[in-house]
């Protein structure tokens, strides 16, 4: 088995001499995990294969966009019609507007929305958008969340009585992050202390995704509306994970909040790179053509990427198809809270919908601070014994595991023998 990682070896070193750590974003360098990332070659289904032609059940999903699986008829179907017709014209198409729709009529609170090719992109843009409507320059975010690596969101909580933040990437100004001010999850008092007539918008994760699944506390979300009510500042839901993932109208619909700007992503895309920030018309009717905000993208709206997009929001427009996805991720957590039961390891399952993370550590995780004693070490083990089973997890403990429609109740069990089985090799080994 250990022999899948001679050919990935192989590409990784290829690849380390002319890309940058030999990969194309951090997290796949396996940088917390250790040992050599997996080169894949394709995917069906619920499944992938490496170059070594190993497969495994894939519980990463492509970091969430992939919920109906990989190379669904549909999509592909329409990829490869909208690539008969040329892949990029620069200039308006009708796809669009037919995406635009689709988004505007899932999600109540998006009037109007713009297309962008990266959710790094939608929430700089909608922070552009925050800034120049309100005319004011501070943004608060939590600690946590993950908003894309814009220079306003690499920024990390001061020390001590510091209120703004500074930067977590060298590169970020320090003038910047004086801008950008860090609250903590689920807890509104640390925003109340924040907040003031300098700020522009609050911008958060509805469930945080990018510290593992964490869902808002009951009255979290709705406080948020309230703060930014009383101070005049915009509330922006970053649903890039969260958006068509968790309801049809993404967490907004499940929690019953109604921002100003909604970021989108990963789903929309239905695995090919576009993203979007929409939401009320009059905010909008300031960017750029209608108003003086800019915002552009020479492939934003790109055919292929609209066409995967539109025909992924059709397939999850049908009856039942987010019952079904609940079914597999309820039947999921179920096997896996047996399978901590029967070890004496600290650990906790958190889930929303089709998005769960088995923390390690007892939990339960309510913000960032409930992770400083989780047991990334031991994580590691978990995942290469994942993996030497024939499921591929996130390579990082602060992540979502994310299923799909194409996984199967076979699929499911086999994900939860593989956990019980790689969860007692881990209590053995300590
Ligand atoms: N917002 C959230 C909630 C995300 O999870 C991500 C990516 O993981 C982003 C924004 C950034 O999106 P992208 O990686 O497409 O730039």
């Amino acid at each position: 088995m250990r022999q899948t990682s001679v050919n990935s070896a192989e590409l990784f070193e290829r690849s380390k001499a002319v890309i940058p750590g030999g990969v194309n974003s951090p997290v796949r360098a396996y940088g917390s995990v250790g040992g050599t990332p997996v080169f894949f070659v394709s995917g069906e289904g619920a499944k992938v294969r490496d170059v070594s032609g190993k497969e495994y059940i894939d519980c990463v999903g492509s970091w969430g966009p992939l919920i109906l699986g990989h190379r669904h008829p549909e999509v592909e179907d329409a990829v490869e019609a909208a690539l008969r017709r040329g892949s990029t014209f620069g200039a308006p198409t009708e796809a669009e507007a037919e995406l635009a729709e689709l988004v505007c009529d899932r999600v109540p609170s998006v009037e109007i929305v713009r297309l962008t090719s990266s959710g790094t992109e939608a929430c700089m843009s909608a922070v552009r958008l925050a800034r120049g409507f309100t005319g004011r320059d501070c943004i608060i975010k939590f600690e946590g969340c993950y908003h894309g690596h814009g220079d306003s969101f690499l920024i990390k909580a001061g020390s001590g009585g510091l209120t703004f933040g500074v930067p977590s990437s060298p590169g970020v100004p320090a003038a910047l992050a004086e801008l950008t001010l860090n609250a903590r999850f689920n807890d509104l008092n640390s925003v109340e202390a924040l907040m003031s007539d300098r700020v522009a918008a609050v911008i958060v994760e509805p469930i945080g995704g990018n510290m593992g699944t964490v869902p808002p506390m009951p009255g979290f979300l709705e406080g948020l509306r309230e703060l930014c009510d009383r101070n005049g500042a915009l509330l922006i839901l970053d649903e890039v994970m969260t958006g068509f993932r968790v309801a049809p109208g993404g967490a907004q619909e499940l929690y019953s909040v109604r921002p100003d700007i909604t970021t989108l992503g990963k789903v929309l895309g239905g695995g090919l790179p576009l993203a979007a920030f929409g939401g009320r018309r009059e905010v909008f009717k300031q960017l750029a053509p209608d108003g003086p905000i800019y915002q552009a993208g020479t492939l934003s709206g790109n055919p292929l990427a609209t066409a995967a997009g539109a025909a992924t929001l059709r397939e999850l427009g049908r009856l039942g198809v987010y019952d079904d996805l609940e079914a597999k991720a309820a039947r999921l957590e179920e096997k896996t809270r047996a399978a901590i039961a029967a070890t004496d390891l600290p650990l906790c399952y958190q889930r929303v919908g089709s998005m769960g993370t088995l923390f390690f550590n007892q939990g339960p995780i309510e913000s960032l601070d409930s992770l400083a004693d989780v047991n990334t070490d031991l994580y590691g083990k978990f995942f290469h014994s994942m993996l030497e089973r024939g499921v591929y997890v996130a390579p990082s403990q602060y992540e979502a595991a994310f299923l799909s429609l194409a996984h199967t109740d076979a699929d499911v069990d086999h994900i939860a023998e593989s956990a019980a089985a790689a969860l007692k090799e881990c209590a053995v080994g300590g």
